[in-house]
C-alpha cells in the first residue's frame, strides 16, 4: 500500500534546470500550484526569479488533494455576497472563471473539463443550495439545478447544483507543467531547498507561497492562516465508471470523483476527528481512513481495495478568503496562500495575482485579500 498521494505517483520527466547568475529579483518560497503560477508569470515578465522547494515541486498540497477545479471562493457565493457585497462577490466569481479557463489552456491533458455536482446530503443544505443557485442564476452566472441524481445516488442526496465550468485535474501534472513552463521562461528551481529567512535569499522581494505549510518567514501572520489536515485515498481501478464529474456533499466534507480508468479518488471526513486535523503533521489516521473506505464501499455496495492513502495540509483563514499582499512587518516579502481547502483555482489565480502586484499592478481585489486583516481579526 503506497502511503504517497497517487498523483505523484505518475512517472515524470525531470524538471529542467535554468541557472541564475547572482542574485534574484525576485525569490519564491513553495513549488506548489501558487510559486510556480508566481514564478511563471514574474519570469514572463522579465524578472530573474530563484523559486526554493523543501521538498519537491508538488510535493504540499498541490500533489496531495482530491484535484477538483472549481471556480469561486472557499464560503458559498451568497455567504460571500453577504460578507463583501454581491458586487465584489460578483467579481470575484467572475475573476475565478476566467483564471479557471486560464489554468485549463496551461493544463492541456491534466484538467478535464466535466462540471462539478454539490450535492445536498439533507433538507437542510438543500435549502442553502437553493439559495445558492438562486443567486448564482440571478447573477448571471451558468448553474444547473438536478433534482433527480443518477444511479448509484438515486435518492442518496434530495437535490444538487451542477456547477459547469468546473474540471477535474491530475494537478501534480499540472504542477509539474507550470515548473517546466517556468524553467524554459528562465526560472531557477531549487528542490529539496529550504529558505531558512527573508534575508537569505538576497532578493528584493520574496513571495511566500505556501499556504497551510508554516514556513517561519510570515513574522506576526504566522500561523494565522491555520494548518488543516486533509485525507485521501484512492482504490483500486473499477471497471464501472459513475462518478467522472467531481461530487461534493455535506458541506464539502465528503469529496470524490473517479480516474478515467475506474479508481475512486475520496476525500474529506475531517468532521469525524475535526480537533485533531487542525495540524500541520502530514499524516493518516486510522479514524478518518476508516470513514472513508466505508463511504466509498457505501457508494459501491462492496468493499473495494485501497490502492493509495495520503494526507496533505491546506491553509484555513477565518472569512474563507485568500491572503495576497505584503506581509506586515516584513520588509520585502508578499503572500499568496490561505485558500481554505480551495486551492486549485485560487492558488493559480492569486499566483498571479500577486506576481502582477509586485510589477506594479494594482488590481481591485488586492483590498479584498489584504493580508493585514489577519492581524487585527
Ligand atoms: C487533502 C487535500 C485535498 C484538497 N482538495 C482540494 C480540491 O479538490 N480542490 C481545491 O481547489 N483545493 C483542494 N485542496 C487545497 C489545495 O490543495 C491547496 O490550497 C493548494 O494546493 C495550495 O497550493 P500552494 O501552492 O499555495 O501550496 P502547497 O502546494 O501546499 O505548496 C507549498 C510548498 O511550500 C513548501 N515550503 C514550506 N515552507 C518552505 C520553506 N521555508 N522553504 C521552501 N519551501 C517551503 C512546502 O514543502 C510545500 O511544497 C486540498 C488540500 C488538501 C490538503
Amino acid at each position: 500500500m503506497a502511503t504517497d498521494p497517487y498523483w505523484l505517483a505518475e512517472p515524470h520527466e525531470p524538471i529542467p534546470h535554468s541557472e541564475l547568475d547572482g542574485a534574484p529579483d525576485v525569490a519564491v518560497v513553495g513549488g506548489g500550484i501558487t510559486g510556480t503560477s508566481a514564478a511563471l508569470t514574474l519570469a514572463e515578465a522579465g524578472m530573474r526569479v530563484r523559486l526554493y522547494e523543501a521538498r519537491v515541486i508538488a510535493g504540499g498540497a498541490s500533489g496531495r488533494n482530491g484535484g477538483f477545479a472549481l471556480r469561486g471562493g472557499a464560503a458559498p457565493y451568497p455567504v460571500t455576497a453577504e460578507a463583501v457585497g454581491r458586487e465584489r462577490a460578483a467579481h470575484l466569481w467572475s475573476w475565478t472563471e476566467e483564471e479557471l479557463g486560464r489554468l485549463a489552456e496551461c493544463a492541456g491533458d491534466a484538467f478535464r473539463p466535466t462540471g462539478s455536482l454539490r450535492l445536498a446530503a439533507d433538507e437542510e443544505e438543500r435549502t442553502e443550495l437553493e439559495a445558492e443557485y438562486e443567486t448564482l442564476r440571478a447573477d448571471g452566472f451558468a448553474v444547473e439545478w438536478r433534482e433527480e441524481l443518477a444511479a448509484p445516488l438515486v435518492g442518496r442526496y434530495p437535490g444538487a447544483i451542477f456547477h459547469p465550468p468546473d474540471g477535474v485535474l491530475q494537478p501534480a501534472r499540472l504542477v509539474r507543467r507550470l515548473a517546466e513552463r517556468a524553467a524554459s521562461a528562465g526560472v531557477e528551481i531549487l528542490e529539496h531547498t529550504r529558505l531558512g529567512s527573508v534575508e537569505e535569499a538576497d532578493a528584493d522581494a520574496v513571495v511566500v507561497a505556501t499556504d497551510g505549510y508554516p514556513s517561519g518567514l510570515l513574522g506576526e501572520l504566522e500561523g494565522l492562516i491555520v494548518p488543516t489536515r486533509g485525507q485521501v485515498i484512492a482504490t483500486e481501478p473499477l471497471a464501472e465508471l459513475h462518478f467522472e464529474t467531481p461530487h461534493y456533499g455535506r458541506h464539502g466534507f465528503d469529496y470524490w470523483h473517479q480516474r478515467r480508468d475506474g479508481r475512486v479518488v475520496a476525500g474529506g471526513f475531517r468532521d469525524v476527528s475535526l480537533d485533531s486535523e487542525f495540524t500541520a503533521d502530514e499524516e493518516t489516521t486510522p479514524v478518518v481512513q476508516a470513514a472513508l473506505e466505508a463511504f466509498v464501499e457505501s457508494l459501491f455496495g462492496r468493499p473495494l481495495r485501497v490502492d493509495y492513502r495520503w494526507a496533505g495540509i491546506f491553509g484555513m483563514v477565518f472569512d474563507f478568503l485568500p491572503v495576497v499582499g505584503p506581509v506586515p512587518g516584513v520588509g520585502g516579502a508578499w503572500i499568496a496562500g490561505g485558500y481554505s481547502g480551495h486551492g486549485n483555482v485560487l492558488g493559480f489565480a492569486c499566483g498571479r495575482l500577486v506576481a502582477r502586484a509586485i510589477l506594479g499592478e494594482r488590481d481591485p481585489l488586492l483590498d479584498l485579500f489584504e493580508p493585514s486583516r489577519l492581524l487585527v481579526h
